[in-house]
């Protein structure tokens, strides 16, 4: 009984927490500048401010701009190396590697000493090599609609589409993309041509989303790798800690260490201002605001993060026995 009743409040509670923070990020000053590489991104309003938490029992708590559709960028990286570690298991380790790279996301430098093989696959690089694996569907067209179902799949919303106009200017802008791809390509790390490899890439960048849809797809991650609500495996349970590893160690490039120590959870952010966060075991979470701080990583969405683990007690690195989602 005790254990309902504490429930139940802390349910209360989080609704409270969802909502103050929103209010809070609602009136920070300070919001960070909208990536400028490309306009569609350059002339999003940093007013906006959206965030979602979808408990383990299927609870789903919104604030702010929770509807608003934004580009997903790196957070793709995430499903797409999901989808890659489907297709070769343990092989991709042996065309990226699992190490924080210290590096910006999309450095050249570590790719020469290191002969072409990506520190991991949530730098540029590394998600270059996932998406050559992922290019099993002959045209990227069809691989990115293989992506896109699966990220519909995971979010249970059938609605999730590319957006078109961001996916033209980064093929445009992707200079040093195709530089990258070029560079491992010299190095036999990509069995497809730099092209076909770099169209699947930059539509997987443009997928748009909004905070509730992006909870929901990270579902998986909080639950062991199943669907928490319908029961259905999405990956092994290893596979989904393994996920969340990567994500802690490496998911915000080089400011990943003070992502964990600031916030302590698994995180993938993107330059779109998004960022996905898991608690493992409670929550899936997604925070967006369009402003960055100087490491391209979402000035509000990070804060919020921080409020959030701070408020509930979950980062990985708190008590076990914090009350559950
Ligand atoms: N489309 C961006 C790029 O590849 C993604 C960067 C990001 O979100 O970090 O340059």
């Amino acid at each position: 009984m005790t254990d309902v009743v504490e429930r139940l409040n802390f349910m209360h509670d989080l609704a409270a927490i969802v909502a103050d923070i929103a209010e809070e990020m609602q009136a920070a000053p300070d919001r960070g500048k909208p990536a400028d590489y490309i306009p569609p991104l350059a002339r999003v309003d940093v007013a906006q401010f959206g965030m979602a938490v979808v408990t383990v029992d299927g609870r789903v708590f919104t604030a702010g701009s929770a509807d608003e559709l934004f580009s997903l960028q790196s957070i793709s990286k995430v499903f797409a190396l999901t989808l890659a570690l489907g297709k070769v298991g343990s092989q991709l380790w042996d065309r990226v590697g699992r190490e924080p790279s210290g590096s910006a996301f999309n450095s050249i430098v570590q790719l020469e000493s290191e002969r072409g093989i990506p520190r991991n696959p949530f730098i540029n690089a590394g998600a270059i090599v996932v998406a050559d694996v992922n290019l099993t569907r002959g045209a990227p067209r069809e691989s990115l609609a293989e992506l896109i179902s699966f990220v519909r799949h995971l979010a249970d919303d059938d609605t999730i589409a590319v957006d078109v106009e961001v996916a033209k200017s980064e093929s445009e802008t992707g200079f040093r993309n195709v530089a990258l791809a070029n560079y491992m390509k010299s190095f036999g790390n990509l069995h497809h041509t730099p092209e076909d490899v770099l169209a699947l890439y930059f539509g997987q960048c443009a997928v748009a989303m909004n905070c509730r849809q992006l909870a929901m797809a990270g579902r998986y991650l909080m639950a062991a790798g199943l669907n928490p609500t319908s029961g259905h495996r999405i990956v092994p349970e290893t596979r989904a800690r393994r996920i969340n590893a990567l994500m802690l160690t490496c998911g915000h490039y080089d400011a990943s260490g003070d992502f964990a120590f600031r916030v302590g959870l698994p995180g993938k952010s993107g330059v779109g201002g998004g960022i996905l966060a898991v608690a493992p075991g409670r929550a899936s979470i997604a925070v967006w605001s369009p402003g960055l701080n100087a490491q391209g990583n979402s000035q509000l969405g990070t804060l919020a993060l921080e409020r959030l683990a701070t408020r509930t007690g979950w980062s990985v690195f708190d008590r076990a026995d914090a009350p559950p989602a």
